[in-house]
């Protein structure tokens, strides 16, 4: 199995081998994962853990600013993403919940000057939903 570590591990968070997979199935999946479908990646390769110890992980990861939450309009699930310099947006059709990654984002240029007022913005959400060209010709 090839074992990929991140450059370097965030600190105040320990070191697990359920963790260091966490990341690494983050970091390799094409598109943002539910806690659901990171437990299920992690089973196959390490002694069980429970989806809860997941969970956990995630919030502790998130607070660190290592993965972001995306949270899905209409949708009570919330998928997982590594935080990166170079974020991405989704646009998720209601039909098959499947998620379309837009080419840019188009709030990051905009934003700083609609807010003025010396507000440092750290971050934002952008939701797009709609049907895909397969669920809207149903
Ligand atoms: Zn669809
Ligand atoms: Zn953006």
């Amino acid at each position: 199995m090839i074992h990929e570590n991140l450059e370097s591990w965030p600190a105040g968070i320990i070191k697990t081998k359920h963790r260091e997979r966490m990341l690494f199935v983050l970091k390799n999946a094409a598109k943002p994962l539910s806690a659901m479908e990171i437990w299920a990646e992690i089973k196959k390769n390490n002694p069980p853990s429970s989806l809860s110890t997941v969970y956990r992980s995630l919030e502790q990861f998130i607070k660190k600013g290592v993965i972001t939450k995306l949270t899905i309009m209409n949708h009570e699930l919330a998928v997982y993403e590594l935080t990166r310099s170079q974020h991405k947006h989704y646009a998720v059709c209601w039909g098959c919940q499947k998620m379309f990654p837009m080419e840019y984002c188009p709030v990051e240029q905009s934003l700083p000057e609609m807010i003025g007022d010396g507000f440092q913005v750290k971050g934002h959400n952008l939701e797009i939903y709609g049907y895909c060209r397969e669920c809207s010709q149903q």
